[in-house]
């Protein structure tokens, strides 16, 4: 098994942040997303991204990578648990301070925990009248989450998504964390990660949206995703543009599958396309016995 190789740590080297935005309905996390990816702080490009893939990766002025996974919400985050991937590195919990700390709040809160991953917290919507950041922070203090400002551990960052306000700030906070985190992963070695998303596309055939955590990954690798296996044709990154290699942290679109993986399926890249056929085979029909042995019981 592929998986089980440890990596020299010599081998590692830094890797980007995956930063997963969760929150309540309606708190902006659809607009902190759209406003990271529209607007122009990526370095040396100019205008935004406008293709949607799923994950996307930005550049800060610096020169500091952060990638998101571009599905609101800890739907996405928990479906991918459920299948045993662990993709996240922070999250960000958009809460609108016009409101309060709502259910879909307190579930993204504790999915956070349950997984272990570092929350910051985005008070949004601070540009309305309406706006009260500090009964928000009050709240966060009373369930044991007191903000680093306050003197506690979390760091939090007020903003408006709709205007951008603070949203740069908040990226250096991720950056902050993500600091903390040492994330290292090894480039050397086959590409191994998960798939964020996959569809049909009339014309392309089978597109997925894969994020590599660990290796490069290469035009011509073969590659098997759960179920699905295919030689790469073709790779793109969130811009469009076709892209050779993608290590650690990047996330790429890729053509070549025999078909659509689903959301969370773990992937490896084998040397030899008999050997992933084989185990794409296995996986099959163990999935045949197992949908036979549901429907009998
Ligand atoms: P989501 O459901 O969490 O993805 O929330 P959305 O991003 O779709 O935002 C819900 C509504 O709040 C939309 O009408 C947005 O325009 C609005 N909204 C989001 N962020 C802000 C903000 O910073 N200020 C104001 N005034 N409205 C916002």
């Amino acid at each position: 098994n592929i998986e089980v190789i440890e990596d020299n740590p010599e081998d590692l080297t830094h890797r980007a942040p995956i930063v997963t935005v969760m929150g309540h309905v309606d708190h902006g996390k659809t607009s902190l997303l759209d406003y990271i990816r529209k607007a122009n702080v990526i370095a040396g490009e100019s205008g935004g991204i406008t293709q949607h893939i799923g994950a996307y990766s930005v550049t800060l002025e610096a020169g500091q990578k952060i990638t998101f996974l571009d599905t609101p919400g800890h739907e996405a985050f928990t479906a991918m648990r459920a299948r045993g991937a662990q993709v996240t590195d922070i999250a960000i919990i958009v809460i609108a301070a016009d409101d309060d700390i709502m259910p879909q709040t307190k579930e993204a809160i504790s999915h956070a925990q349950a997984a272990g991953v570092p929350m910051i917290f985005a008070i949004n919507k601070v540009d309305k009248q309406t706006a009260n950041p500090d009964k928000i922070k009050e709240k966060l203090a009373s369930m044991n989450l007191l903000v680093e400002e306050w003197g506690g551990k979390y760091q939090s960052h007020d903003i408006s998504a709709k205007m951008g306000m603070g949203v740069t700030e908040l990226l250096e906070k991720v950056l902050l964390e993500a600091e903390i985190l040492e994330l290292k992963a090894n480039p050397n070695k086959p590409a191994q990660g998960t798939v964020v998303e996959a569809q049909l596309d009339k014309g392309r055939g089978y597109v997925s949206t894969i994020l590599v955590q660990a290796g490069t990954l290469k035009i011509g690798d073969y590659l098997l995703a759960g179920k699905n296996h295919g030689k790469i044709r073709a790779m793109f990154d969130e811009r469009g543009h076709t892209v050779k290699e993608a290590g650690p942290s990047t996330p790429v679109s890729i053509l070549g599958l025999d078909g659509a993986p689903t959301a969370g399926d773990k992937f490896n890249v084998y040397e030899d396309e008999r050997e992933a056929k084989q185990i794409a085979a296995k996986r099959t029909q163990l999935m045949r016995e197992q949908s036979v042995r549901t429907q009998k019981h």
